[in-house]
């Protein structure tokens, strides 16, 4: 789906997801209505693809071999450590009360915008690591990022 307004009119939902995720954290917090709305829905579609999809890391637990279902990212850093519902992320050393947990796309926006500053190039930074993890591409255009929404 094109937005249709604004600076990224005619940019796809798909792809914004992936280049301009700080531009779809805004957008979901503007009160619906009319095209916006639209979009806003189409845009929580999207998340729940998003987030559906398992991820390809193994668990970075001790002797675990399980496949990762979570991240955790430590204070305002934006590498994530895998790890599945089993492991305690705390076991790789972590300071107590510092790890963040990133499961979702929504999560990933909250993370960047209360830790990091919501400077705009860490959203993309975070959501690629999280989007790779899913499957996509190192290069995004148009058409992997539909791909990776079908
Ligand atoms: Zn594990």
């Amino acid at each position: 789906m094109q937005v249709a307004f604004g600076k990224h009119a005619g940019k796809s939902v798909e792809l914004l997801m992936f280049k301009e995720p700080g531009y779809v954290h805004w957008l979901l917090q503007q009160s619906p209505s009319g095209a916006l709305l639209v979009v806003q829905r189409h845009a929580h579609s999207l998340m729940k693809k998003f987030d559906a999809k398992p991820l390809h890391r193994q668990c970075h637990g001790h002797n675990c071999s399980a496949l990762a279902t979570r991240a955790t990212v430590y204070g305002n850093s934006l590498a994530p450590y895998w790890w599945c519902d089993n492991c305690d992320p705390y076991e790789a050393g972590a300071n107590s009360g510092k790890l963040q947990g990133v499961r979702t796309y929504s999560e990933a926006l909250t993370h960047v915008e209360f830790y990091c500053g919501g400077r705009k190039s860490d959203y993309v930074a975070l959501v690629k690591y999280l989007a790779q993890a899913k499957g996509l591409p190192t290069r995004v255009g148009e058409q992997q990022a539909n791909a990776f929404f079908t």
